[in-house]
């Protein structure tokens, strides 16, 4: 009652002085013993001003005489505040749009995972938007006219995940995968932002008039919010009006590819295609993502010397043979001549506000220490790995086994160790998916070819649940994963409005429980459009209970609701 009668009183107080231009901050005052904890945020209409009170531990009655001490003027500004906005408003949301009815709640928890560390908490949504984070023992009670509470106990409350690295492949390759089933993969697996890769959708994602048809046929079939990088390719290089367009279309960013990317329409870049269009990203703030591998010479791959042709079939299904035409200085070479052109983003250099963002590294060694240079110079760039090289090593892999087969190819068990140290030191900034299905005969399950087969992973439904059960013996924490997996993809890709529980922000959340195991068999459903999955028959430990996108239930124990309302997201 009195969080309530605090909290209403303080967003009108906010209201009234928004009005007359108050600016927000965060303050923490200690009146005694008790903490006071005042945020508030601008929103587009209005602004908010929240009070928390309390210490852990504390319950309110030790906290109010302080308070009433020091503040008894602003109480008494509330108290009018609270019979002023103490009318019922609309608490529905849109129709079919999400399992929860209320457009009003609480979730409450032993474990959120806020900016400022995991507590009890209860985090109060309204309109898609969180509009407070209070710290408490115990849950608020739901009913007699006050707002729903949903009480997930010991459950983790993290951010939704946001995955920057996903190929969708609609429109043109839904053979592949699609809007409807890859993000209903992504909802199930707490994962509330995608953004879509320009490849290997048909037509790649070069053009205006290729995102327009790229953001039709995600209307109305996404289960949560979708974004979109546009590919950097030498014909709009070479055209710099075509990419200012796409990027006054409102893609996130670019995506190149230094090696070809085995998709006809998505030609290779240069280093130096990459440092021509550096300027215009820095005009817009936007990020280029690179695929960097370049193909080395053949006398340094022993392998190819005389071609792959002469392999017997057996040398074939080996993933080794295929790590061997792929070696770690593919990558080194690439990130060595991406970060001398990274030098452009320094400041007072050509492209400062650029920024160069060094897709799935898998070399733990030269191609991280370049990254780790660049980074100690002040440039600025940033970098990512994915789970599967962080759960698998290329020793381990079964003949024929074509499922794991991806670029760059996944290497030794020493490197993934050093790959898991990159990540906890912070010399990998975060994790993507690079979730790239295919459908199972261009992934040679048959042959078990590992040089013909299609390169790409299907994973995106289990990224939270593979990097906890992994990460665990490496002594991960939430925080960690809400990091690599919200707060740094969000700072990539320019979402503002996501990527961490606290005041003003979208309510994405992911609510999952870490204690509890399950096994990828035949009775447990994979949404992806193709099963295929190197995760299967492995036994997850991490179950995701629910997803709420800006406040929309979308997924809840294997249901979904009846339409699908993610948003499209643009950068503009
Ligand atoms: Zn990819």
């Amino acid at each position: 009652m009195l969080f309530s009668f605090l909290e209403k009183s303080a967003q009108l107080y906010g209201k009234l002085h928004g009005e007359v231009g108050i600016s927000c901050d965060h303050k923490r005052k200690n009146t005694g013993g008790a903490w006071i904890y005042s945020s508030c945020g601008r929103d587009r209409d209005s602004v908010y001003l929240s009070i928390v009170l309390g210490a852990e531990g504390m319950e309110l009655t030790d906290v109010l005489g302080p308070v009433l001490r020091g503040w008894s003027l602003p109480l008494l500004i509330f108290a009018v505040g609270y019979l002023m906005v103490g009318t019922p408003h609309s608490d529905i949301q849109p129709r079919g749009c999400s399992l929860l009815e209320h457009d009003h709640f609480v979730v409450y928890s032993k474990r959120v995972v806020t900016p400022n560390g995991v507590y009890p908490a209860s985090v109060e949504v309204k309109e898609g938007r969180i509009v407070s984070v209070i710290r408490r023992r115990e849950a608020p009670r739901s009913g007699g006219g006050r707002v729903h509470v949903l009480n997930y106990e010991n459950a983790v409350v993290m951010p939704g995940l946001i995955d920057v690295h996903v190929h969708l492949n609609e429109p043109g390759r839904e053979e592949w995968e699609g809007f409807r089933t890859g993000t209903m993969a992504a909802a199930a697996g707490g994962i509330t932002t995608v953004i879509d890769m320009p490849l290997n959708s048909f037509p790649t994602t070069t053009t205006k008039e290729f995102l327009n048809l790229k953001r039709e046929a995600a209307k109305g079939s996404i289960s949560v919010d979708v974004g979109f990088w546009g590919g950097l390719v030498p014909g709009n290089v070479a055209n710099l009006t075509i990419l200012e367009e796409l990027l006054n279309s409102g893609v996130m960013g670019l995506k190149s590819f230094m090696c070809p990317s085995g998709i006809n329409d998505f030609p290779m870049t240069t280093a130096s295609d990459i440092q021509a269009a550096l300027p215009v990203l820095a005009k817009y703030g936007r990020p280029i993502l690179v695929h960097a591998e370049v193909v080395q010479p053949v006398e340094d791959t022993p392998l190819l010397r005389n071609g792959v042709g002469g392999l017997s079939d057996d040398a074939k299904r080996l993933h080794s043979t295929y790590l061997s035409t792929r070696p770690p200085s593919w990558e080194q070479e690439a990130v060595r001549q991406l970060m001398e052109v990274a030098k452009d983003t320094a400041r007072g250099g050509p492209a400062e506000g650029a920024r160069i963002h060094v897709v799935h590294v898998s070399d733990a060694g030269g191609a991280l220490q370049y990254i780790k240079e660049a980074k100690e110079n002040g440039l600025e760039v940033s970098v990512e790995t994915c789970p599967h090289y962080l759960a698998f090593a290329s020793e381990e892999i079964p003949q024929g086994d074509t499922r794991y087969k991806c670029a760059p190819p996944i290497r030794n068990a020493s490197n993934r160790d050093k790959l898991w140290e990159a990540l906890k030191q912070g010399s990998i900034d975060m994790l993507s998916s690079d979730h790239s299905p295919a459908p199972p005969e261009l992934k040679e399950i048959e042959s078990g070819d590992f040089l013909k087969a299609w390169g790409g992973i299907s994973s995106l439904q289990f990224m939270l649940p593979v990097t906890w059960t992994t990460g665990r013996s490496h002594h991960v924490t939430v925080e960690q994963i809400a990091r690599w997996w919200s707060s740094s993809p969000a700072k990539l890709a320019n979402l503002d409005r996501k990527g961490s529980i606290q005041f003003g922000k979208d309510a994405d959340l992911v609510i999952w429980d870490p204690e509890q195991s399950y096994v990828i068999d035949e009775n447990y459903t994979i949404y992806h459009k193709h099963k295929v999955t190197p995760y299967a028959g492995w036994t997850l430990s991490g179950r995701i209970i629910t997803t709420f996108v800006r406040g929309q239930q979308v997924y809840s124990e294997g249901k979904f609701p009846e339409r699908q309302c993610g948003m499209r997201l643009s950068a503009l």
